[in-house]
This record gives structure tokens, sequence and C-alpha cells, in this order.
């Protein structure tokens, strides 16, 4: 079974990307971002949690968000493989994935890192703001807000997946197909 993370700041191109490996691979996308707006849609109380967070461009604290993965990855126990898309986005969310996977004896098989340099994020961000009708995206400094916080908390994770082998970057410049095709010749060599 492969696991992948599939990594990057805001405005990498992580959502697109899944698109399509999902439907080349067959995975099940956990993406966290997803799942809080769905229940923001749905008006629950996780919902209701999540989006006071997230409209400040915050991460939503660590123990409502592991909870929620995994009890969305538990619904999945025929799985042929997992994309996780935003997904951990700290270094504790990370060692809780590697727990989680390590009792249902699996492990992650590789972070795939789409990088893009920082002023290219906020020109694509306010752009998807003009059609995402997500209000994250609409806000230059929730963007701004957002940037800072991966810099800050997230890309610590890069480094704890490093320290395992376990990453490998690709440039998420160029075109879609492109950056697509690079992503599946990393995916097949694992
Ligand atoms: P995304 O769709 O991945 O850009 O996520 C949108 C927002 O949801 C983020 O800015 C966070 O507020 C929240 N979020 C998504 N995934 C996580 C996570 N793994 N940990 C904490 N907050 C998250």
């Amino acid at each position: 079974m492969k696991n992948i993370v599939l990594f990057g700041p805001p405005g990498a191109g992580k959502g697109t990307q899944s698109a399509f490996l999902v439907e080349k691979f067959g995975f099940v996308h956990l993406s966290t971002g997803d799942i809080f707006r769905s229940n923001i849609k749905n008006a629950t109380e996780l919902g209701t949690l999540a989006k006071s967070y997230m409209d400040q461009g915050k991460l939503v604290p660590d123990s409502v968000t592991i909870d929620m993965l995994k009890s969305e990855w538990s619904k999945h126990s025929h799985a042929m493989g997992f994309l996780f898309d935003g997904f951990p986005r700290t270094k504790a969310q990370a060692e809780a994935l590697d727990d989680i996977l390590e009792e249902a004896g699996h492990q992650i098989s590789a972070m795939i890192g789409l990088e893009v340099p920082d002023a290219e994020l906020s020109i694509r961000l306010l752009e998807r703001g003009k059609t995402s009708g997500r209000p994250d995206d609409a806000n230059p400094q929730v963007i701004a807000q957002r940037v800072a916080v991966y810099h800050k908390e997230t890309a610590p994770v890069q480094d704890y997946y490093q320290a395992q082998g376990k990453y490998k970057a690709i440039s998420g410049v160029g075109s879609i197909s492109d950056i697509a095709t690079s992503l599946e010749q990393t995916i097949q060599t694992l």
C-alpha cells in the first residue's frame, strides 16, 4: 500500500494535482482542508470551530485535526493507498500519523513537496479567490498569514520526513500537466 503525503505551501497546487493522482493511482484522498470546508457547509460543531481558525489563516488545533483525520482514515480499511493533502501540517500531526499507520502495520511511503516561491503563491491565491468562494483566498492579509504559518509551523514537517529519507521535492512551477508527469514518475518509483 502506498501512503503519500502531498506537501507544499498554500497555493502550491496540491488540490489540483491530487485530483489527477486519485484518478491515476486510485488513492483515497484525505484533504483536511476539504473535510473542514465540508463541515462548515453542513454547519457542524466541528465546522464552526474550524472556521474560527481558518478565517484568520491559522491552523486548527492539532488535537481536533488529528482526531478528525484518524476518524476519516479509519473509514477506508480496504483502500489501495492514501493521498494525504494538507496533513500533516505540524510535527505533532506527523508523529500522530506515523502512530496511526504503524498500529495498522503501514507507513508513509514518501512526502512529495511541491516547491513554489512565496511571491508566486500570493498571486495564485488571490487569483483563486476570485472563483473559489473561499474567504481565506480573498483577503491579502489572511493569505500572508497562511504563508507565514506555513514557514513557521509546517515547513519543519519537511525536516521530519527528510530525516527518515522520505522527502522528495518537485518543482511546482510550470504547466499543470508537466508537474503531474513529474509526480506520477516519482510515485511510480516508490
Ligand atoms: P487547505 O485547504 O489545506 O489550504 O486548508 C485551509 C485551512 O484549513 C488552513 O488554512 C487551516 O486553517 C485549516 N487546515 C487544513 N488542514 C489543516 C491541518 N492539517 N492542521 C491544521 N489546520 C488545517
